[in-house]
């Protein structure tokens, strides 16, 4: 493993546009002229821009949306989907040029800020296609001359909250949805982030998605969504982010009766059993924690290892850790770059000195790299107490903390003691343990054998602290549907 660098600046060299807000059809910035800096977390260097909503340019987006809605929920499901497919042959396009942004503003390897786009152009074209299935029921009437229907409706116009850890996965499985079902949208999308979502809405408004359909906001995270979910326009809110402000977002919506998705915080389970094919699982599971050095709701984080295969299972994982090279995301074998912002170097910091505190050893990693940009090393801790931070907290970054089990039992029991339910993995060449797993682990979600595998076709949400609702599959169109009964006799 190489200590981290400063990006080469052969490579480096890359523009970075101050990104404008999105109303009503107009690039703008806001009515205030405020704005707020953009960092490269792999050089700490300021490299642009973003405008900043204050209530002004968000009363415009309402207005818009309001008139949006009137116009997309009357474009017939097929228009909307020929619209989407255009936006998302757009994205595929510009994915490059898109992928750079991404790296630049977030860190992530060029190839992952690549696949992140290429990713969400499948996602459009699932939900432009599913958005055509949305066929609402006839009953069987209950006399001679009765007519029961069940229309399916578009919610109305949406108010979207997202974070910088997947600029674009975030805001399009949000935005598929609630276009494929005729919701007009505005997006507060991250500050830290902001450029390549902007893309990402510019390539739907240069498809032809009518002004006012989808509105793009920046600015002071608190005061949009504490004037956009009371407002009598919006009707459904959907976040991602944290635990402790989805449950604020949750409550503030129910106070106003708003439909709500909420994406929240995990602490992802692994379990891995004794008779799995141990090496294998070693691999996808060191290369699935530095992921996006590990900022997802759905990294792992808990491994949960069967005692008999541990020193086995540990000596793999740090080996395929070690060979990952940490650097700019902008050079080409980079395998993990830096953590986005500096609060998550912090809290790596501090989860790590908390572990070792507890009895805990460091098997590789546990220190920042260098002293420029939020570089930290890919980590493995063992023996990790059960009462440590990292295995109550949320980690979001590149820490691995392994405990050992001897019964299965057991180790269910721990990946269900912690509120958090969203993803969980298991590595178990047998079927009945997969079963066992399957009808026992309290998640939303659970891959056995593979890394992630989040389709589109498939639902993707939590349980318990994680949030509900759903982002992937049918579910993902029907929290975007209101269900009206129409009973009608002819007479
Ligand atoms: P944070 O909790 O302050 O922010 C998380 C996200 O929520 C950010 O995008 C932020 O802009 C947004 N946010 C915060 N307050 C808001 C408000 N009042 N209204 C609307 N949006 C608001 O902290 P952070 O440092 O950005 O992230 C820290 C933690 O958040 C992580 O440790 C992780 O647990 C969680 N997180 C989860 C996800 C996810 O994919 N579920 C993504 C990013 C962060």
């Amino acid at each position: 493993m190489s200590n981290a660098t400063a990006a080469n600046p052969s490579t480096a060299s890359t523009s970075y546009p101050d990104v404008q807000l999105f109303i009503a059809g107009q690039w703008r910035g806001g009515r205030a002229g405020e704005t707020l800096r953009v960092l490269n977390p792999a050089t700490d260097a300021v490299i642009g821009s973003v405008a900043v909503a204050r209530k002004p340019d968000l009363d415009e987006a309402l207005e818009a949306a309001a008139k949006g809605f009137e116009v997309w929920r009357k474009t017939p499901a097929a228009e909307r989907a020929k619209v989407m497919r255009e936006a998302a042959r757009l994205v595929r396009e510009r994915a490059e040029a898109i992928a750079r942004l991404m790296t630049l503003e977030q860190g992530k390897p060029l190839a992952e800020a690549k696949a992140e786009v290429l990713f969400a152009v499948e996602i459009i074209e699932w939900f432009a296609d599913e958005g055509r299935r949305v066929y609402g029921r006839i009953a069987p009437p209950r006399g001679a001359g009765q007519w029961l229907q069940v229309y399916k409706e578009p919610v109305g116009p949406v108010a979207a909250f997202t974070p910088w850890n997947f600029p674009i996965n975030q805001v399009v499985r949000k935005l598929s949805a609630a276009l494929a079902t005729g919701c007009s949208f505005i997006v507060k999308a991250p500050e830290e982030t902001p450029a390549s979502p902007a893309e990402l809405v510019r390539a739907f408004a240069d498809a032809g998605v009518p002004a006012g359909v989808v509105n793009l906001v920046y600015g002071h995270p608190a005061e949009i969504s504490e004037y956009l979910i009371p407002h009598p326009v919006i009707r459904k809110i959907t976040f991602t982010g944290s635990t402790p402000v989805g449950k604020q977002l949750a409550a503030l919506a129910g106070a106003h009766m708003k439909r709500v998705t909420m994406e929240l915080g995990g602490h992802a389970p692994v379990i891995v059993a004794e008779d799995c094919d141990v090496e294998r699982a070693a691999k996808i599971a060191a290369l699935a924690k530095v992921r996006n050095a590990g900022q997802g709701c759905i990294s792992p984080t808990r491994f949960l290892v069967a005692n008999s295969v541990r020193k086995a299972f540990v000596d793999g994982l740090v080996a395929n850790t070690r060979a990952v090279k940490v650097g700019s995301g902008l050079e080409k074998d980079t395998g993990m770059g830096p953590l986005a912002n500096p609060r998550r170097l912090a809290a790596m910091q501090r989860l790590t000195a908390d572990a070792v505190q507890r009895g805990a050893t460091v098997a590789t990693g546990g220190e920042r790299l260098g002293a420029t940009g939020n570089f930290f090393a890919p980590t493995v801790l063992v023996d990790v107490s059960r009462d440590s931070l990292v295995f109550n907290e949320e980690p979001f970054g590149p820490v691995a903390a392994v405990w050992g089990f001897d019964k299965l039992d057991d180790a269910i029991a721990e990946a269900n003691r912690l509120p958090y339910g969203l993803a969980s993995y298991a590595f178990t060449g047998s079927l009945k343990t997969a079963q066992q797993l399957a009808e026992n682990l309290q998640t939303g979600m659970l891959w056995i054998n593979q890394p992630a595998a989040p389709w589109p076709e498939m639902p993707f949400g939590g349980i318990k602290d994680s949030g509900y609702g759903s982002e992937g599959g049918p579910e993902a169109l029907e929290a975007y549907l209101n269900t009206k009964s129409v009973s009608t006799l002819c007479v």
